[in-house]
């Protein structure tokens, strides 16, 4: 239920209200904007009547009922939109960043070799696999925590906030100095995980699972909110589905309509989603074209020799290509890089 306060409530009342609620038992989140403040009200709302709540309470203008299973990432307890700010990088609303580098932290030489390129060509933030989740257990599964050790190097070396995946909560500790802990596809529905990642307050990009509904998705992003963690940036990387010309399909609508039903940040990783290094530069325009928050881009410095999805991976000159593109479009639309 949505509880939606008078213009200028003062703000011991919203207290005393907040106060009251919790001794009937609901949790609240309360969103304060410019000119309203939001009460969303969590807990089995089924038996409060609207109308009453409304006449006892003189500082609540109206009560809604939604349907939504999600509270703390749902657009309509908190209309304005979030924007993570990881390390001074603005994620979100009015911000259009690139997140670029290879698929998988292979060598020192090449972390630092693609890191300085991509932040030549604008990218924002460096992203560098360590823990590898790979199909078949007989491939490159990652370099761990030196891999973790060479992103930071990197980081050193441009500055650029670094983003890698976590696979297990074992291996937290390692993760200390980075700037965003991804969890991927395969992981999106790994609920223990998530209460864990609820726990820090480290901006955690979380991708959307192979086959997961956008409902499924934003109920993950739940997971790691009820925890305490806001700082949650989505990411579509495409679905399976019958297709089979490319990796996964890039699910656009899924965006627009993120947009219109949570207040987080999305970005779209069209890499993955498309498996295919020359749908890149398309399905990036259409993603800012569709109202994406910003991009997750697989670029190496050698392609061809990359120890994971080189075919996706664009090569540096590829990459600042295309960012020639994406900024102008970025311009155009009034955003910033
Ligand atoms: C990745 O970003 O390197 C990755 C493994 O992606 P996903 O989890 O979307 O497959
Ligand atoms: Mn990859």
């Amino acid at each position: 239920m949505i509880l939606r306060l008078k213009a200028n409530s003062a703000e011991n009342e919203i207290k005393e209200l907040a106060e009251r609620l919790h001794s009937l038992g609901f949790r609240t989140n309360i969103s304060t904007g410019a000119h309203q403040t939001i009460i969303g009200l969590i807990g089995d709302t089924s038996k409060i009547d609207t109308d009453t709540l409304v006449a006892l309470n003189p500082i609540v203008e109206d009560a809604k009922r939604i349907s939504e299973p999600f509270k703390a990432a749902n657009r309509k307890f908190h209309p304005e939109s979030t924007v993570v700010d990881v390390n001074g990088v603005k994620i979100g609303e009015g911000w259009f960043h690139v997140i670029s580098g290879p698929c998988s932290v292979e060598s020192e030489e090449q972390i630092i070799k693609v890191a300085k390129s991509v932040k030549e060509s604008g990218a924002t933030l460096l992203r560098g696999g360590a823990f590898k989740p790979r199909t078949s257990p007989y491939s490159f599964q990652g370099l761990h925590g030196e891999g973790i050790r060479l992103l930071l190097e990197a980081k050193k070396e441009t500055g650029l906030p670094i983003v890698t995946e976590i696979m297990d909560i074992s291996t937290i500790d390692l993760f200390e100095d980075v700037d965003v802990i991804q969890v991927g596809a395969r992981n999106m529905q790994n609920f223990e995980m998530l209460k864990e990642l609820g726990k820090c307050k480290k901006p955690i990009l979380l991708k959307r699972g192979l086959a997961n509904t956008i409902e499924e998705f934003l109920m993950s992003a739940e997971y790691i909110m009820a925890g305490g963690n806001s700082n949650v940036i989505l990411c579509e990387r495409g679905v399976r589905t019958f297709e089979t010309m490319t990796r996964n399909t890039l699910d656009l609508a899924a965006v627009a309509l993120l947009k219109q039903l949570t207040h987080l940040p999305v970005v779209v990783d069209p890499s993955h989603a498309a498996g295919i290094r020359s749908l890149v530069a398309p399905l990036s325009r259409a993603a800012l074209a569709v109202g994406a928050d910003g991009l997750m881009i697989e670029s190496h410095n050698d392609p061809a020799k990359a120890l994971c999805d080189g075919a996706q991976s664009l090569d540096l000159d590829m990459f600042r290509d295309l960012m020639v593109d994406i900024r102008n479009r970025v311009a155009f639309e009034g955003k910033k890089m």
